[in-house]
């Protein structure tokens, strides 16, 4: 089955299967792949080749750098589905996330492609006569990508188009845990690359790696910009070696996500957001609410309503039509139930959590998602757990939610739901939410692509994807031109 997609994917089974690192379906424990991995020892010589793609292609005019991205976007839509479904048995997602997955690598590359004729400056006013000035923004250079399991091919897609347009070379370091994904959607830029025709070579390579060949990426200066994504333990590894050596980093890391319900809230369509944030992708997204912040008069309430829609979620084969799927793992699964465990002993009410399935599946791990009532916002609510948890916390005042939320480590994503314009304003006030995404009456999940995307704190700061995140793949240049017959000095010195 996967050896069929890998293949119509353009995967030689040669890169799929002979290597000594065996990958395992989180569906049923099934081997899908063995990919050999490459050591450290082999990243110099790759970003050498980047360096030198990037040396041509940064002079390649932006709109044409466009079409390639065009192409790509062209092949990834004649193989969503098979992508897609890859996706699916190595990283167990349902079908419908898969499928968005893909969905939004295409809706990138749209929105680079439409970006690669508007890399604008800003013309400035000169202080002196017969002077103008202007912004100008340049390549930057090779620019890795590093990303997680939980996203195996929309992160990179992000990055790459974005940096690809802006002239950049890329060379990306999946997840070890979702290497067959990653060879997918190179086989298939490298039939955009054949149909573009005179790409420089080594302009976007795949280093199938752990994390040596991540942090042998990290360390070199020639690497001028690391988009790393992943835990938050990642990146306090890697953001000071990027700074001893002035590169520069994009980071998107762990996340803690709340939604405040208030009292006025349209309680049937919180609890479809509930649903869809705390329970979707089993609870491994960045942006999974994990933190349900329920004024006191409506706790009850939500309760037992996420109880009954808790009671009817199927839990199950991804590609067979449920809602949640597996986790990626054992590791996953244990730092669940450690998570249960802490979070009854500081006084939580635990409802669900059991894994499930495990007579059909022994080596796979599905569980029943959990919603703990929680006493406060205790140690275990304060950290990460990726996993389908939502603990449930109550509020008296306005104040009080808005401290909730923001009194943790992480910054990604936030919530509320409410039809007062006052306490909604007040959430996406300068005095509000601290996140980096703050949305009224929709949950903290299943961004658009047009935003930036990102978040403050322990999340890490960087923003990637819409708006102006570009900027973050070139560089700036102030312009001074003076077409006078005089040398004014700015500030009026006189040096005669
Ligand atoms: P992880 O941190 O274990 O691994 C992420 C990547 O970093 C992998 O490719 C890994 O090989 C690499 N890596 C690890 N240590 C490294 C080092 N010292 N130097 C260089 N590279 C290193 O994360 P994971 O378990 O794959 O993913 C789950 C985490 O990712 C969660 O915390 C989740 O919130 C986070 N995440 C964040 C975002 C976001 O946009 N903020 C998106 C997806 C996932």
């Amino acid at each position: 089955m996967v050896d069929q997609l890998l293949s119509r994917l353009g995967v030689s089974a040669q890169a799929a299967s002979q290597g000594a690192h065996v990958i395992h379906s989180p569906i049923d424990g099934s081997r899908i792949g063995a990919v050999a991995l490459e050591p450290a020892s082999s990243v110099p010589a790759k970003i050498a080749a980047a360096q030198q793609a990037f040396e041509a292609w940064r002079s390649v005019p932006a709109p044409r750098r466009g079409e390639l991205v065009r192409l790509f976007g062209e092949v990834l839509r004649a193989h969503k589905a098979d992508l897609a479904e890859l996706v699916s048995w190595e990283a167990g997602k349902i079908t419908q996330e898969g499928l968005g997955e893909v969905q939004e690598m295409i809706d990138i590359c749209d929105f680079a492609v439409g970006l690669s004729r508007q890399l604008y400056g800003l013309t400035i006013a000169s202080e002196r006569p017969g002077h103008h000035m202007r912004e100008s923004w340049h390549p930057l250079g090779v620019v890795s990508v590093i990303s997680a399991f939980n996203f195996p091919v929309a992160v990179w897609a992000w990055n790459a188009t974005l940096a690809l347009v802006c002239g950049n070379a890329v060379l990306w370091k999946p997840s070890e845990k979702t290497p067959l994904t990653a060879l997918a959607c190179q086989a298939l830029f490298e039939k955009a690359l054949k149909a573009f025709g005179d790409a420089p070579a080594g302009l976007s390579q795949l280093i199938v790696g752990d994390r040596d060949a991540g942090e042998a990426l990290v360390a070199d200066p020639r690497v001028v910009l690391v988009s790393a994504t992943g835990s938050t333990r990642m990146g306090r590894e890697v953001a000071p070696r990027v700074a001893a050596r002035f590169g520069r980093c994009i980071l998107e890391l762990g996340g803690n996500n709340a939604m405040i319900l208030a009292p006025s809230a349209d309680l049937d369509m919180a609890v479809r957001a509930i649903l869809f944030s705390a329970v979707g992708t089993a609870g491994q997204r960045c942006t999974t609410l994990r933190r349900l912040i329920a004024h006191e008069s409506v706790k009850d309430e939500i309760v037992s309503r996420l109880k009954a829609a808790y009671a009817k979620v199927r839990v199950g084969h991804p590609l067979q039509g449920n809602l949640v799927g597996p986790l990626i793992d054992r590791q996953a699964f244990e730092s669940m139930q450690n998570a249960l465990i802490k979070a009854r002993d500081e006084g939580g009410q635990v409802f669900g959590g059991e894994r499930q399935l495990a007579d059909v599946y022994a080596d796979a791990y599905y569980v029943t998602p959990a919603l703990v009532e929680m006493p406060g916002q205790t140690e275990v609510v304060r950290h990460e757990t990726f996993a389908p948890i939502l603990y449930v916390l109550s509020y008296r005042d306005f104040d009080e939610a808005l401290r909730l939320n923001n009194e943790v480590p992480q910054g990604l994503s936030s919530c509320i739901f409410t039809t007062d314009v006052r306490e909604a304003e007040a959430f996406q006030s300068a005095a509000g939410s601290d996140c980096g995404i703050a949305n009224v009456n929709i949950g903290p999940s299943g961004a658009e692509i047009g935003g930036a995307f990102g978040g403050e704190k322990e999340t890490g700061g960087g923003r990637e994807s819409g708006s102006d995140s570009w900027k973050a793949y070139m560089r700036r240049q102030t312009n001074t031109v003076n077409y006078s017959r005089e040398l004014p000095l700015a500030q009026g010195i006189v040096f005669d």
